[in-house]
């Protein structure tokens, strides 16, 4: 049984009493389930066969990518989903309530008034979480070609330079090396800017004194990676230091606490409360940390909200952040696997112990 058909047993065992088939719209959901990269097509999932619909222009992509699928191709989606469920002469369609538009969801209805659609949430998000051997050695490998970018740009970093320039050497640089891409648009936030958690690169030149934020990520052969490291240049304040350390302390808390059985919102509490307890618990926004692989987050999310439990085969980021306004911020950011009996580091950067000073 290959990766793909392992998968779809498993969705089968996940569908069993809500419907017989399953209408795939979401497109990473779609790669995930059979293996297609396309940008246009869906896939309907029954007890007995996988049917990727996709037009013209996919068909020889369709079946080379995707060969145990049956082929459907037809000019327009709806088409191709009405032709294949009056095929198989279903009473009942399940369909992705976050990713069906509106719009197919009202032609299906129109078109097929005899077959029930039924919402359902999360179904294939639900096994993507656990990741297989294979997506782990991808993610691993991404992780190490961004390890590499990081320290290529930190060989670059100097007064002058501005974020724009820097992001573009890391997209560069990844791409040199076998990226696909980058997993999404590097962060490069010197000075005040690294105090907005999700800077673009910007035309500012980085300054003697600013802290600088490096936010990266690979994809490669589809496997995201997600890496922060934070520096100073040429100095570093008191206040700067200190928030260094608290924000790598929270991260070994939260590492610490990221073993199986534990509560999401646990994990995020561990380190939450080491920062909160130094009286910055409001400069830290956002979650601990996220799960990634096909896309850059994925869940479950290390955060107060999130009620799942970790398991074995997850992959997550443990990324605490103190941002200060008009300042500055510091963030540090590692990629875990959870193991049996703990995690393991898929980040190799190195994260020196105090506040790096690059001269
Ligand atoms: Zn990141
Ligand atoms: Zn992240």
């Amino acid at each position: 049984m290959n990766a793909y058909q392992g998968r779809l047993c498993r969705l089968r065992e996940a569908l069993a009493d809500l419907s017989r088939a399953l209408l795939v719209t979401n497109l990473v959901n779609v790669r995930y389930l059979c293996g297609f990269t396309g940008s246009s097509g869906s896939l309907l999932v029954t007890d007995q066969e996988a049917v990727l619909i996709t037009d013209s222009r996919y068909r020889l992509q369709a079946q080379q990518e995707a060969p145990d699928c049956r082929l459907q191709v037809a000019p327009r989606q709806l088409e191709g989903i009405v032709e294949v469920v009056r095929g198989l002469g279903l009473a009942g369609l399940a369909f992705e309530r976050a990713h069906l538009t509106c719009a197919l969801y009202e032609d299906l209805s129109a078109r097929l008034p005899e077959v029930t659609l039924i919402a359902t949430s999360e179904l294939v998000e639900g096994l993507r979480m656990i990741k297989e051997a294979q997506e782990i050695r991808a993610i691993g490998q991404a992780a190490a070609l961004t390890d590499a970018a990081f320290q290529h740009l930190c060989g670059l970093l100097r007064p002058g330079l501005t974020e724009r320039q820097l992001g573009l050497e890391a997209e560069f640089y990844m791409r040199r090396q076998g990226a696909d891409s980058a997993a999404f648009e590097p962060i490069i936030a010197a000075g005040p800017r690294s105090a907005l958690p999700h800077a673009r690169p910007s035309p500012r030149p980085l300054q003697p004194g600013d802290l600088v934020v490096v936010d990266l990520g690979a994809r490669l052969d589809g496997y995201c990676s997600d890496l922060t490291r934070t520096v100073a240049l040429s100095r570093a304040g008191d206040q700067e230091r200190e928030i260094y350390q608290l924000c790598l302390w929270a991260q070994a808390a939260g590492l610490e606490a990221l073993v199986p059985g534990a509560a999401c919102r646990d994990v995020d509490a561990a380190a939450r409360q080491v920062i909160a307890s130094a009286g910055y618990g409001d400069c830290f926004g956002h979650g601990l940390g996220h799960s990634l692989g096909l896309e850059t987050h994925e869940m479950p999310r290390l955060s107060p909200l999130d009620e799942h439990s970790l398991a074995p085969g997850m992959v997550l980021t443990v990324e605490p952040g103190i941002y200060l306004p008009e300042r500055g911020g510091v963030r540090i950011e590692d990629l875990a696997e959870i193991t049996a009996s703990g995690c393991r580091l898929l980040s190799r950067a190195p994260k020196p112990a105090e506040l790096p000073v690059l001269t």
